[in-house]
C-alpha cells in the first residue's frame, strides 16, 4: 500500500498529517497526488468524504514549500472555490490543518460577511484564498484581489456550483487567468455544463474517479411514496414520527418552503430548523450547531444550504420535494448512510414531480423502490412496472386516494411485502411504515473492476480500505461508504462543535 512518504511528500506535510492521525492515503489521494505534484492539470470524479481535500490540498502545499515566494500585494497563489460558504471554511481548516508546520498564508473570502475585512487580509497578498465565486468576483471588481499570480485553481465540487448559479462567475474567473496556470478539477458529477467548464480551465488533465464502495451495512435504502403536494406536510409529519430517527435532513426545493415545513412541523410538536440562504451566517451556524449537537433533530434545508454541511449520524434523508436537478438527488441522499453508518431516503413525489422521479432514475440507472405506507395521504405506484408499456399504467394512481387502495409497494416487485402485510390492506391505526425498503443491492456494471468491488461476505471485512477506487458508473448508489468528516469550525465561527477530535484542536 502506498504511503504518504512514499508519495513524495514534504517533511512537514508528512508531520501535519502524522499530527492528525492519517495512517495511509486513500485511494483518491493516492491516485490524484502524483499527478499534482508533477504540476499536471486535473480531473477528479469524486464526492465529498472520499478525502478528495487532502488529495488536493496536500499537493499544493507541497509545492508551496518547495517554492516559497512571497506573493505579491493583493495576489494569490492559489485559489481554491467553492459553492458555498461551508465547505469553503472546511477547505481552509484543512489547509491550516496540514500546513500547520509550514509558514503558509491563507485567507477566506465568503459572501454573507463584510467584504472590508476580507480585502484588508488580502492586501498583504497570500499564498492560498479559498473563497466562493460570487465574493472574490466582488473582491475582484473592487480590487482587492488580483489573479495575475495564480499559479493552482482549484474548482471543488464544481457540480453543486450549477445549482448555486456560479457558473458565470466562474467562466468569468477562468478568462482572466494567467495562460500558465495548473487547473484541478472536483465534481462528484459530470452533466454537460460541468464538462464544458472543465474543459475551459484544464489541459491534458489526468483523470481519476473513485467510486466509494458499497458494504451491506452501509446502504442507503431508499424509497419513493407518491401523494398530491397539498399532503405532504401530513405525510411528513408522520413519517418523522413513525421511523427511528436520529438525525435527519427534510429537502425542499424554496427557502419558503422550507420556513413553510418548519411551521407545519411546529403544529405537529415537532421541532425543527431551517436552514437556507435567507438566512444570516449566524443564523446558519447556530442552526447547525443545534443540529450537530443533536439538540434539534430534523434540519430542513434547501439544496444550496446544505451544501458542505458535514454532519455524521444522520439516519435519514426526506426529499419534501423532489430536486429538478437530477445530480442533486446523489448529493442529497449522500447526506446519510455515512462512516459506516446505514442511511435511509425517502422521496414524496407528487404528480408534477413524476419527471424528475424519471430524470433521477435514470441517472442513478435504478429504480427507486415505492415506500410501503398505509398513510391514508399516499398514492399507489403509478408507475408502470418494469417491462411493462407506460400507457397501460397511465392510470394508475390517478384520481386515486389511496385509501384502502395502496399497493404498497408491490407493482413490478421491487421489494417484498413486510411480512405479515397484505398488499392493498392497510390496516387502521397502523402507523405508515418503511419496512422492506431496497433490500436488493443496486445492478451493478459488470465490469471486472465492478466485480472486484462487490460487496464482500460479512466473514471478509476490510475496515481499513474506505472509499476504494475503481472506475465504473459515475452514479452507483448501491450504498455508498464515505470517510466521516470529523467536525469542523463553521466559516467565521471561532467555536468548534462538541467530539471535536484532540488531535485537530480549535485553530
Ligand atoms: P473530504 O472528502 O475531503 O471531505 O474528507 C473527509 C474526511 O476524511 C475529513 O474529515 C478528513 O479529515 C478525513 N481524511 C482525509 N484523508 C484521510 C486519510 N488519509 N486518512 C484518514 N482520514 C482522512
Amino acid at each position: 500500500m502506498t504511503t504518504f512518504s512514499e508519495l513524495g511528500l514534504a517533511e512537514p506535510i508528512l508531520k501535519a498529517l502524522a499530527h492528525e492521525g492519517y495512517e495511509a492515503p486513500t485511494p483518491i489521494q493516492s491516485q490524484a497526488i502524483p499527478h499534482v505534484l508533477r504540476g499536471k492539470d486535473l480531473l477528479g470524479i469524486a464526492q465529498t468524504g472520499t478525502g478528495k481535500t487532502a488529495a488536493f490540498a496536500l499537493p499544493i502545499l507541497n509545492h508551496l514549500e518547495l517554492n516559497k515566494r512571497k506573493p505579491g500585494r493583493r495576489a494569490c497563489r492559489v485559489l481554491v472555490l467553492s459553492p458555498t460558504r461551508e465547505l469553503a471554511g472546511q477547505i481552509l481548516d484543512s489547509f491550516r490543518a496540514y500546513a500547520r508546520f509550514m509558514k503558509t498564508t491563507m485567507a477566506l473570502a465568503i459572501g454573507g460577511v463584510p467584504v472590508g475585512r476580507q480585502a484588508r487580509a488580502l492586501m498583504p497578498g497570500v499564498d492560498v484564498l479559498v473563497a466562493t465565486p460570487g465574493r472574490v468576483i466582488d473582491l475582484y471588481d473592487q480590487g482587492a484581489v488580483k489573479f495575475d499570480e495564480i499559479e493552482i485553481l482549484v474548482l471543488d465540487e464544481a457540480d453543486r456550483m450549477l445549482e448555486v448559479g456560479f457558473v458565470h462567475a466562474i467562466r468569468s474567473i477562468i478568462a482572466k487567468l494567467p495562460a500558465v496556470r495548473q487547473g484541478l478539477f472536483f465534481s462528484a458529477t459530470m452533466p454537460k455544463e460541468i464538462a464544458d467548464l472543465a474543459e475551459r480551465l484544464l489541459r491534458e488533465p489526468a483523470s481519476v474517479e473513485v467510486t466509494p464502495v458499497a458494504k451491506t451495512a452501509d446502504r442507503i435504502e431508499q424509497s419513493v411514496l407518491f401523494m398530491d403536494q397539498g399532503a405532504k406536510g401530513r405525510v411528513l409529519a408522520d413519517v418523522l414520527k413513525s421511523e427511528p430517527i436520529d438525525r435527519a435532513i427534510v429537502f425542499t426545493r424554496t427557502k419558503h418552503g422550507a420556513d413553510r415545513v418548519v411551521r407545519g412541523l411546529a403544529g405537529a410538536e415537532i421541532a425543527a430548523e431551517a436552514i437556507h440562504g435567507n438566512k444570516s451566517q449566524g443564523q446558519r451556524e447556530r442552526a447547525l450547531q443545534s443540529f450537530r449537537q443533536g439538540r434539534v433533530k430534523i434540519l430542513v434545508a434547501t439544496d444550496i444550504a446544505a451544501r458542505g454541511i458535514d454532519v455524521d449520524g444522520v439516519s435519514h434523508v426526506v426529499n419534501y420535494d423532489l430536486p429538478n436537478v437530477p445530480e442533486s438527488y446523489v448529493h442529497r441522499i449522500g447526506r446519510t448512510g455515512r462512516a459506516g453508518a446505514s442511511g435511509i431516503a425517502i422521496s414524496f413525489c407528487s404528480g408534477d414531480e413524476r419527471d424528475d422521479l424519471k430524470a433521477i432514475e435514470k441517472l442513478i440507472r435504478q429504480r427507486v423502490p415505492h415506500g410501503a405506507s398505509s398513510h391514508p395521504d399516499t398514492k399507489p405506484d403509478p408507475r408502470p412496472a418494469p417491462g411493462e408499456p407506460e400507457a397501460a399504467a397511465a392510470g394508475n394512481g390517478r384520481g386515486g386516494n389511496g385509501r384502502g387502495g395502496n399497493r404498497n409497494g408491490q407493482r413490478g416487485g421491487n421489494r417484498p411485502a413486510r411480512e405479515g402485510q397484505r398488499p392493498g390492506a392497510p390496516r387502521s391505526g397502523e402507523r405508515p411504515s418503511f419496512a422492506g425498503r431496497n433490500p436488493a443491492p443496486a445492478p451493478r456494471p459488470e465490469t471486472a473492476e465492478a466485480k472486484h468491488a462487490a460487496p464482500r461476505p460479512a466473514s471478509q471485512p476490510r475496515p481499513a480500505q474506505r472509499g476504494d477506487v475503481r472506475r465504473t458508473s459515475e452514479h452507483e448508489l448501491a450504498g455508498v461508504q464515505f470517510l466521516s468528516r470529523k467536525p469542523t469550525r463553521d466559516a467565521n465561527s471561532s467555536a468548534r462543535p462538541a467530539g471535536n477530535s484532540p488531535r485537530n484542536p480549535a485553530r
